[in-house]
């Protein structure tokens, strides 16, 4: 049997991409691409010239049929997203699903994925983070999926695209309040990469001194719920249990 590949590729920067995943897609015999033309740019970069098949959002259901019987034949096929890690609010859960249920192997090959490129340089509690993927278009329905998010998963993490992020970060306002500390990880491995940190209003002012600030990719983390005043710190605890094992 052949096996599927998922093959992280980079985020902005090409040479992010690594040895074990250039070789991948060198012997694979088929790519699986979300975006045959985007990903051929990289192919053509890598000067690897294999054939490719598109499997995105509308097609992935059918289209993993055939990439299973390729697989069952004895090909190898590597699933690649326009950017990142496939399956990573990007096309292949289905596909890797069926590959499961129909006993072929799926080999992953890490590599760049924004949400975890951007948590390791914000300075924000990395113990425990919850991802929520892209926020939703509307208003009220975004301020709803953030509400809906539990108190004590940590971090908050999620994609959002430069023309609603103005308006997302009045909605996180409302939902966390207006202290809430925030980061924003701008294009992230390119030219312009820049992390935004601050308030909500302190971040919508930073966009709004310059127009190409509100344009690219970006993530914006939100920090975990403070501790209450009232809440003990852990070193207070500490004494205090020391004390209390003093007692008669
Ligand atoms: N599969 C990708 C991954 O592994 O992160 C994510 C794909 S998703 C369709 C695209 C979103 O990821 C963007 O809208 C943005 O929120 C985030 N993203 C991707 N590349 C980025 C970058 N270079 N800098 C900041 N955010 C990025």
């Amino acid at each position: 049997n052949g096996f599927l590949y998922v093959v992280a590729t980079p985020i902005g920067n090409l040479d992010d991409i690594s040895q074990r995943a250039i070789d991948t897609l060198k012997q694979a015999d088929w790519i699986a691409a979300e975006d045959t033309r985007h990903t051929g740019r990289l192919l053509q970069h890598l000067a690897i010239s294999a054939k490719t098949i598109a499997l995105h959002d509308h097609n992935e259901k059918q289209r993993a049929a055939s990439i299973i019987q390729k697989c069952q034949a004895g090909e190898n096929v590597a699933l690649v997203s326009d950017a990142g890690t496939p399956l990573i609010s990007d096309p292949g859960y289905s596909l890797v699903r069926q590959c499961r249920e129909a006993g072929v192997r799926v080999i992953p090959i890490p590599g760049p994925c924004a949400l975890i490129t951007a948590l390791c340089a914000a300075g924000l509690p990395t113990d425990k983070f919850h991802f929520i993927g892209f926020l939703l278009p509307k208003s009220q329905q975004r301020q709803n999926q953030l509400a809906d998010v539990p108190a004590a998963v940590g971090t908050i993490i999620c994609y959002d695209t430069a023309r609603r992020i103005k308006d997302t970060l009045q909605d996180v306002a409302l939902v966390f309040g207006a202290e809430r500390e925030l980061v924003l990880a701008k294009e992230l491995t390119k030219t312009f990469e820049h992390l935004e940190y601050g308030t909500a209003e302190q971040i919508t002012t930073w966009l709004e001194a310059d127009p190409q600030r509100c344009q690219g990719e970006m993530v914006l983390m939100i920090a975990p719920t403070p501790k209450a005043d009232s809440e003990i710190s852990d070193a207070a605890q500490a004494t205090l249990k020391l004390l209390l094992a003093e007692l008669p």
